[in-house]
């Protein structure tokens, strides 16, 4: 495993799309691990491939982490989809890996559900609200190109 270079703010990469996965090898693998390492060394909740660099529809977070004083429990979602969205909105505050000392409030639907397949290639369902739905908002956006300054700006 590696810890990898994390893209900053001003990097034409991510405001990129990223392509779909459409074999899981031992390459995806591996940069899977490496974005959960990467994630957890700088201290995120959530990663996208983009962000290190890759155009690949891959999608890693991990909120216990902060909820639950350290205890890991992270995700990896390849191809991650929101499939359905709650009409009820919520406005947290939020930061990015790739725009270090930067938070600003950003409204998210309170609930969604992702569709993803996993390392094994099964494809799998996370119903997820809260703090776990604005995160993957905030990491699916990245994989279409789109930061969270991005909705800041549409939003006001
Ligand atoms: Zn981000």
């Amino acid at each position: 495993m590696a810890i990898r270079e994390i893209r900053k703010d001003g990097d034409e990469i991510l405001s990129k799309k990223c392509r779909e996965v459409e074999v899981i090898d031992d390459k995806v693998k591996e940069l899977a691990q490496d974005m959960l390492e990467t994630m957890y060394k700088n201290d995120g909740i959530g990663l996208a491939a983009c962000q290190v660099g890759i155009l690949k529809r891959i999608v890693v977070y991990d909120v216990a982490y902060i909820q639950e004083d350290g205890k890991r429990e992270g995700h990896i979602l390849i191809n991650p989809k929101i499939i359905s969205r709650s009409k009820s909105m919520i406005e947290v505050e939020e930061g990015c890996l790739s725009f270090p000392d930067v938070y600003d409030n950003v409204i998210r639907h309170e609930k969604v559900t992702v569709e993803y397949t996993d390392l094994d290639g099964k494809k799998r369902k996370i119903n997820a609200k809260d703090i776990e739905a604005v995160c993957l908002q905030h990491e699916i956006d990245h994989l279409d190109g789109i930061v969270f300054l991005d909705r800041v700006a549409e939003q006001k």
